[in-house]
């Protein structure tokens, strides 16, 4: 199995300079490889990766002499990567022009420049990066110190070192040479996300978003509105110190908020891996999800589908099955119990009454329930209709309680600098 853990670094001035020259290196090549691809377009030519890399290897002494000394692979990772968002918005045109768009549309690949994001591959192939407790061996860089120990034992594949908000971390990925468990018994467990509650599972286990992220989320919302008033006030494109002031606050206030829901993400994502034996969740329309400007939107967008994301592959680790409703199923809209469908249910409505049984419906809890017990489980053969109707939940009567007694609590929220899986 492939793991990955993200650890920060505490580098001296001398290797956060010598980070810099790997990032200003791998920038240049990424950049170089966009122009030359951009000038092969307007001769109607479609510049691979394959071609760039041989090319950049003959011309990168001449065009950067200064990289010389520098790691390579940090270049050649930059191209390789710039290959793959060229071939991204490659196969999105395509799309477009058959017709057949789908999913968030993909822009054509931008030049990089310093103050966006810095970052370079690190290792030279599989094996040549080591650890020793908390101390990372870094090729052409040397002994750099971590801030913990990697959790993960086995060969170190790809190290990716970047910046975040002022912190440079090390992205570890490793090969622990472990088998994917079986899939194990135990319940199916539907899981609603949502935006307010973080999830709400048909066991009754409940994820609340942490507090520190809610007035995380809040601040963030305040600074948005205060760089908005400034560009508006002293013009876009006027130096202000107090907007940059603002806006590295910005940055920190959002690798918190990051930090802080991801964390909450992974405590939780395990929970529910450990204990079912089947995972059903709904389907996420991401295109409906509006691409939005406001970081603050974003970022709420974002953890829907990033919760997801690892509650999928925790349940590869911990050996549950896990199963995506397909996403025409009404699962907000369906009373659990006796499958009256509620066609007026509107999106702020929290609760509703049961036209059919008379039920008061938990909106997320009714929700999960029905992903657990969704027609597609016990019918593998689609486009048959509803053949007999799937025997009511066991747990009927409590959903006109608040969701069961377990409601999870993340039991330690304080400020994590570096988590990435666990
Ligand atoms: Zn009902």
């Amino acid at each position: 199995m492939l793991k990955s853990h993200r650890i920060a670094l505490r580098p001296t001035a001398e290797q956060e300079s010598r980070f810099a020259q790997h990032a200003g290196y791998a920038r240049f090549a990424y950049n170089w490889a966009l122009g030359e691809f951009q000038a092969g377009l307007e001769v109607g030519e479609w510049l691979t990766e394959r071609t760039l890399r041989p090319r950049w290897n003959r011309v990168k002494g001449m065009i950067a002499p200064w990289g010389r000394e520098l790691s390579q692979n940090a270049a050649k990772y930059a191209i390789i990567d710039f290959g793959q968002s060229a071939e991204n918005w490659g196969e999105y045109r395509r799309k477009v022009k058959a017709g057949r768009r789908q999913g968030r549309r993909v822009g054509f690949p931008r030049f990089k420049r310093r103050k966006h994001e810095q970052g370079f591959r690190a290792d030279n192939g599989p094996g040549t990066v080591k650890v020793d407790g908390r101390v990372v061996i870094l090729p052409r860089i040397g002994w750099v110190a971590m801030v913990e120990e990697l959790r993960f034992a086995g060969s170190i594949r790809e190290v990716t070192i970047n910046r975040t908000a002022g912190t440079w971390f090390a992205s570890f990925c490793v090969e622990d040479g472990q088998e994917l468990p079986p899939v194990k018994e135990g319940p199916t467990i539907g899981v609603d996300v949502g935006v307010g509650t973080m999830a709400t599972c048909s066991d009754g286990m409940v994820v609340e978003n942490p507090k520190a992220l809610t007035s995380g989320l809040k601040k963030l919302r305040r600074v948005d509105r205060a760089i908005a008033r400034s560009r508006k006030v002293h013009g876009k494109g006027n130096h202000s110190k107090r907007r940059e002031r603002l806006q590295a606050r910005r940055r920190r206030l959002h690798a918190r908020v990051v930090n802080v829901r991801n964390d909450n993400h992974h405590k939780a994502t395990t929970a529910i891996a450990k204990s079912a034996g089947r995972v059903v969740v709904e389907t996420l329309n991401v295109t409906g999800m509006i691409r939005n400007r406001r970081l603050a939107r974003a970022v709420a967008d974002a953890g829907m589908s990033g919760f997801l994301t690892r509650l999928e592959y925790k349940c590869l680790w911990y050996g549950a099955e896990y199963v995506k409703a397909d996403r025409w199923f009404a699962s907000s809209k369906l009373c659990a119990h006796c499958r009256w469908r509620n066609e007026d249910l509107t999106l702020s409505e929290r609760a509703w009454w049961c036209g059919g049984c008379g039920v008061l419906n938990n909106r997320d809890y009714n929700a999960a329930l029905n992903l657990s017990n969704w027609p597609g489980l016990s019918f593998p053969v689609t486009g048959r209709g509803d053949r007999v109707r799937p025997a009511a939940p066991a747990v009927a009567c409590e959903a006109s309680r608040e969701p069961g007694p377990g409601v999870w609590a993340p039991a330690k929220l304080e400020y994590q600098i570096s988590s990435d899986s666990r």
